[in-house]
């Protein structure tokens, strides 16, 4: 096995002089505001063993990485009915597009796309209040990354809330079709509360090693999914992961993987480990730039590539 330290080390020297290249995403202060240069990795391999460089540690907002652990959640208490709300196929638009709610009658093409985690937060709702939908949420990320510190950034949940204006049009699009069960407000309270959870990379690739280790956390030892549940949401990761960019994250990384507006993403090497990264600025799709490249040369030194070596 390569020394995955080494790698890790490599990587981050090697972008180094690139960090700074994408755009920022702009449409809160909370996040126009973080520094562009940042950049952080961490890995943890099947094993408990952990492999991080730069700003591993630092907290930024996840934003839709979380949609990995809302569809857990909502596929946990609803199994497979799940999909009667919402579909499993890759959209090829943008994270936030209406169109093809539309087409589909207010059902959405997959849970990564904002209308989908919309219907996967009314999902989530189902029997609480949205502050305990957010609680139960926010309990669930603490148990899968076995940390009891990590939290909601509040400002960001009002921020989003404030200009969301897309994701209420989203929302309303789809309660017109009957799609909602809950009031408009309540679903996008949940929604945008657990889009504003702040993690650091260490944090996140622990939350995700249950991916990698057939639905069981070597770290806790618990069982969090089935193994076919676990291959299942690391298939629609690797088909619907990246919005309209999945085709090309698949072509060059070759791993089920979330990203975020934040400048995170999520990759699950199945068997092997679980990797974060984190890097503010964007690409044309709402992926992060640096991020994406990170783990192009983590899967090209690796050969962790689900596709072979
Ligand atoms: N809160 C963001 C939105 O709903 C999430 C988008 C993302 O991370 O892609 O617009």
């Amino acid at each position: 096995m390569a020394d995955l330290q080494a790698i890790v080390d490599e990587i981050h020297e090697k972008l180094t002089p690139r960090l700074g290249e994408g755009k920022v995403a702009d449409y809160i202060p909370q996040l126009a505001h973080v520094d562009p240069k940042r950049f952080g990795m961490a890995i943890i391999d099947v094993e408990g063993r952990v492999f991080k460089a730069g700003d591993a540690d630092v907290p930024f907002s996840i934003q839709s990485i979380s949609k990995v652990f809302t569809l857990t959640l909502a596929l946990g208490k609803h199994g497979e009915t799940t999909w009667n709300r919402v579909g499993r196929e890759p959209s090829g638009s943008a994270f936030n597009s209406i169109v093809q709610l539309e087409h589909e009658e207010g059902k959405p093409r997959n849970p990564f796309i904002n209308a989908g985690a919309i219907a996967v937060s009314d999902l989530v709702l189902a029997g609480h209040t949205p502050r305990e939908a957010i609680g139960e949420i926010v309990r669930f990320v603490r148990y899968l990354a076995d940390d009891e510190t990590i939290a909601i950034d509040p400002d960001v949940a009002k921020s989003e809330q404030a200009t969301g204006y897309r994701n209420f049009a989203l929302a309303n699009f789809m309660r017109s079709f009957n799609k909602l069960t809950h009031p408009v407000e309540h679903v996008l309270g949940v929604y945008f509360h657990h889009c504003a959870l702040a993690m650091t990379c260490t944090q996140l690739a622990k939350s995700g090693l249950f991916l990698a280790a057939s639905g069981r956390n070597p770290l806790t030892g618990h069982t969090v999914v089935s193994k076919q549940r676990a291959r299942r949401i690391n298939a629609l990761m690797l088909t619907c992961g990246h919005y309209d960019g999945s085709g090309d994250f698949a072509y060059r990384v070759g791993l089920p993987g979330k990203s975020g507006v934040g400048g995170g993403i999520l990759a699950v090497a199945p068997g092997r480990a679980s990797v974060a990264v984190w890097s503010p600025g964007l690409n044309h799709n709402g992926n992060s730039l640096i991020g994406s490249l990170a783990l192009e040369m983590l899967a090209t030194r690796t050969g962790w590539s689900v596709f072979g070596h």
